[in-house]
């Protein structure tokens, strides 16, 4: 789909995946006008798709457009674009319980732009891919590297929206990390360097007893849709769910932490690394993380009742 400034999106079209033109002073190439989304489609026992709360994707897009100066298409717009996706590629969705399809709405300023400033056009695109597990460890516990040099936001910046910009920055801190086993860079606010933000692509939770935080969203920290799910689950079964400022050495006091997120679902950490001070945390069948994932995977896969709305099947 296509729109001029502050114009409307034009009817879309599905074409076979392949490479875009863009002209080389395309505001996304050169200022990183950018935002995407992330979403999947899961198949059911019976054969049939499943989206999961494609609608909490669109108005994040929106949120999200809105801070990086864009037009973005209507949540109806953005929501049939993403079942039309889903429905093309119907037969590359693995079979339940064997993955998913990852479905990647991305919108750009593609229009040309030489001076600093918005684009005078804008396109939206949506692609699939089947998925599998997003972390080498599988569903296994994930072992966090603290980070306590880099930083992944700043107040006042686009911590908080889905901005292409925020992305490569947490390149070099992840390859580091990765280099040296880890599986992934839990950050630290940039203000005190003493509070939990979250991890490249995931948010985080920690468990002590029955209570479970994870950190408020303050306009550094992605508001997830996965977050936002476990909160309600881990409601429903009766823990306290607190969103607050979380500081690091709670997370180290910690029974359990786990990570959420489109792409890891639900996903156990095992050890914890901050200055050369490495925690071990509870995993396991026992584990909350373990019993709220089963009940986010059953109600995403239709293998649990859908009593909230959550998933439009697309068949
Ligand atoms: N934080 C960041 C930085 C992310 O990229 C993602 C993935 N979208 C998340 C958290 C998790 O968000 P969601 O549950 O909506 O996938």
């Amino acid at each position: 789909m296509k729109c001029s400034k502050d114009g409307e999106f034009t009817k879309g079209e599905i074409s076979p995946f392949g490479n875009i033109q863009l002209s080389p002073s395309a505001g996304v190439l050169n200022y990183g006008q950018a935002i995407y989304e992330g979403t999947k489609a899961y198949r059911k026992e019976n054969g049939k798709l499943l989206l999961f709360r494609p609608d909490h994707n669109a108005m994040r897009m929106k949120i999200g457009a809105e801070r990086m100066l864009m037009p973005s298409p209507s949540v109806d717009q953005f929501v049939d674009a993403v079942k039309q996706i889903a429905f093309a590629n119907k037969r590359w969705v693995p079979p339940s319980g064997k993955g998913s399809l990852y479905i990647r709405p991305l919108l750009m300023g593609s229009g040309p732009v030489l001076g600093l400033g918005p684009a005078p056009e804008y396109t939206f695109i949506v692609y699939a891919s089947p998925v599998g597990n997003y972390f080498k460890e599988g569903t296994a516990a994930l072992n966090l590297y603290v980070e306590d040099e880099y930083v992944r936001a700043a107040p006042g910046g686009a911590g908080g929206v889905k901005s292409i910009t925020n992305y490569a920055p947490v390149l070099k801190a992840l390859s580091r990390a990765k280099s040296r086993g880890f599986s992934d860079v839990l950050y630290l606010d940039s203000v005190k360097k003493k509070y939990l933000e979250e991890a490249s692509s995931c948010n985080v939770f920690v468990v002590k007893g029955r209570t479970i935080s994870t950190p408020a969203t303050n306009g550094t920290i992605l508001e997830g849709i996965t977050r936002k799910s476990v909160m309600e689950i881990a409601n429903d079964q009766g823990y306290q769910v607190v969103e607050k400022a979380v500081h690091v050495d709670d997370v180290m006091d910690a029974d359990e932490v786990f990570c959420t997120g489109t792409a890891v679902v639900v996903a156990p950490v095992g050890t914890i690394t901050y200055q050369n001070k490495r925690v071990e945390y509870k995993t396991g069948d026992e584990s909350v993380c373990k019993k709220l994932r089963s009940v986010l995977v059953g109600i995403q896969t239709g293998q649990i009742e859908d009593t909230k709305g959550w998933v439009t099947d697309i068949n």
